[in-house]
């Protein structure tokens, strides 16, 4: 887990170069997937486990009047309800960890970082449509194939055509 927060903690850090923004929506989106579908399930056997452990007990006072000798061992219960709340626990904090990957254009207080008039690898100025830095060559946007709009360089599909880029 440690070492996953360091690896969140260098790709905001280094919000402004494409190539990791690529590489932080994927890792954002599989966290946010993958802790979702533990923290439901976790909750989900909370829930289930919390009201088997009620039922049992009402089993039991009734087998208790008609055999006051039966006995009720709540320790299997208990501990799968004990394993869903960790299951819970840990897929919250797992999609937590996916939502603190900042994301330009969905963290919209860093999408000027990225669209940005200045080459984010060396700093060179980016004059209007082009799709290298003039200095040092780092891919700035784009050139959809098809109809050859120029598209921002994290966008999946051609604003114009709509071809996947
Ligand atoms: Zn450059
Ligand atoms: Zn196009």
């Amino acid at each position: 887990m440690g070492k996953l927060k360091d690896i969140i903690a260098e790709l905001n850090n280094n919000i402004s170069d494409i190539a990791n923004q690529e590489k932080a929506v994927k890792l954002r989106r599989a966290l946010m997937i993958i802790g979702g579908i533990l923290a439901i399930v976790g909750i989900v056997g909370v829930i289930y486990y919390f009201a088997a452990f009620g039922n049992a007990g009402f089993e039991q006072v009734d087998n208790f009047h008609s055999d006051p000798t039966s006995t009720f061992n709540p320790i299997p219960i208990m501990i799968k309800f004990v394993v869903s709340g960790i299951i819970a626990g840990i897929g919250t904090t797992i999609f937590k960890l996916g939502l603190s990957i900042t994301i330009a254009g969905v963290t919209t207080k860093f999408a000027g970082d990225v669209l940005t008039d200045k080459c984010p690898d060396c700093g060179t100025a980016i004059k209007g449509d082009d799709v290298f830095c003039t200095s040092c060559g780092k891919q700035l946007r784009k050139v959809c194939a098809k109809c050859n709009h120029i598209n921002e360089a994290d966008e999946k599909f051609c604003a114009k055509c709509g071809s996947q880029l």
